[in-house]
C-alpha cells in the first residue's frame, strides 16, 4: 500500500537520481546546439567599370552607391554629391515628363531641385515629399487599370526625386519607368561622365566669360548655350576633344539623345566648382 511519503519519494530509481543530481552538476557540453558556417560568408564583389558601361540604369545607381560607400573603395564623389547628382537626375527625367505632373508635383520638383542646391532647408524638402504623398494617395486610390500604370510610375518618380537623404545613402533607389532606360543612362552619364575614369577641368581654361556662361546656362537650364560654351573654352585654351565634344555634341545624328544635358552636368558643376 502507498503512502504520501512513497508518492512525494517515488521509485528508488528516482531517488537516487534526484539525489545524483544534487551531487552532481550538469555537465556542460563544449558542443552548441547552433550550426556553424562551413566557410565565412564572401565579401561583396567591388564594382568596376562594366556595372556603369552596361547601360542598366538601376545597375548604374547601384554602381555609384556602392562605390561612395564601399570603404574598400577610395572613391572621388563623397556620398553627399551622390546623393545631390543622384535627386537632379530624378528631377531631369520628371522634367522630360513635365506635361504629364500636376501643378502641385511641379512645385514639389522646383523645391527638390532648390534643396539640391542648398537653397532650400531640409523642412522644405520635407513639405514637398508630403505634398507629392498626398497626390500618389489620391492616384493610388483609383482601382487600377492598363492607362493608370504611367500615371503611378510618374507618381513614384517624383516621391523618388523628394525622398529623404537617407533613402539615397543605402541605395535602395532605383530608376524610374516612366522614362526610357536608355535616356536615362544618357543623363546618368552627363551628370557623373564616367566615375572610374574622373576627368578635370584645367583652371586656366575657367575664364569669368566662361564662368559667366555657365552660370547662365545652370540656372536658366539653356543648354543650348553649350556649343557657345565650347567656344568660349576654345578661345580660353581649350584643346581637349573630349570636353569639346560634350558641349557641342555628338557627330551621330542618329542618336540625339547623346548630346543631352541636364542641371547637375559634370562639366558645368567642374566650371562652377559644385559638389
Ligand atoms: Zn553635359
Amino acid at each position: 500500500m502507498f503512502t504520501g511519503r512513497n508518492r512525494r519519494s517515488g521509485s528508488l530509481r528516482s531517488v537516487w537520481y534526484r539525489r545524483e543530481r544534487k551531487r552532481r552538476p550538469r555537465e556542460v557540453s563544449t558542443q552548441t546546439n547552433t550550426l556553424q558556417p562551413v566557410s565565412p560568408p564572401r565579401p561583396r564583389p567591388v564594382p568596376i567599370e562594366g556595372h556603369w558601361q552596361c547601360g542598366n540604369p538601376d545597375a548604374m545607381i547601384r554602381c555609384l552607391v556602392r562605390l561612395a560607400t564601399d570603404p574598400r573603395i577610395v572613391f572621388h564623389l563623397p556620398i553627399q554629391t551622390v546623393e545631390r547628382k543622384l535627386r537632379l537626375f530624378y528631377c531631369a527625367c520628371c522634367r522630360i515628363r513635365w506635361d504629364s505632373l500636376s501643378p502641385s508635383c511641379r512645385n514639389a520638383i522646383v523645391t527638390v531641385e532648390r534643396y539640391a542646391d542648398g537653397w532650400e532647408n531640409r523642412r522644405g524638402l520635407h513639405k514637398a515629399r508630403r505634398a507629392v504623398q498626398d497626390v500618389g494617395r489620391v492616384v493610388r486610390a483609383i482601382p487600377y487599370s492598363q492607362d493608370q500604370w504611367d500615371a503611378r510610375s510618374l507618381i513614384a518618380l517624383v516621391e523618388r526625386a523628394a525622398e529623404v537623404p537617407t533613402r539615397f545613402r543605402t541605395g535602395v533607389i532605383c530608376g524610374g519607368y516612366p522614362v526610357q532606360a536608355t535616356t536615362q543612362a544618357v543623363l546618368l552619364r552627363d551628370l557623373f561622365d564616367n566615375p572610374f575614369r574622373p576627368y578635370s577641368v584645367e583652371p586656366r581654361w575657367i575664364t569669368p566669360t566662361v564662368v559667366a556662361l555657365a552660370r547662365v546656362i545652370y540656372s536658366e537650364r539653356s543648354f543650348d548655350l553649350m556649343p557657345i560654351l565650347a567656344d568660349a573654352l576654345q578661345d580660353a585654351g581649350c584643346d581637349d576633344e573630349y570636353i569639346l565634344t560634350h558641349c557641342r555634341g555628338h557627330e551621330d545624328v542618329s542618336s540625339p539623345v547623346q548630346s543631352s544635358h541636364a542641371r547637375g552636368c559634370w562639366l558645368i558643376d567642374a566650371i562652377l566648382g559644385k559638389e
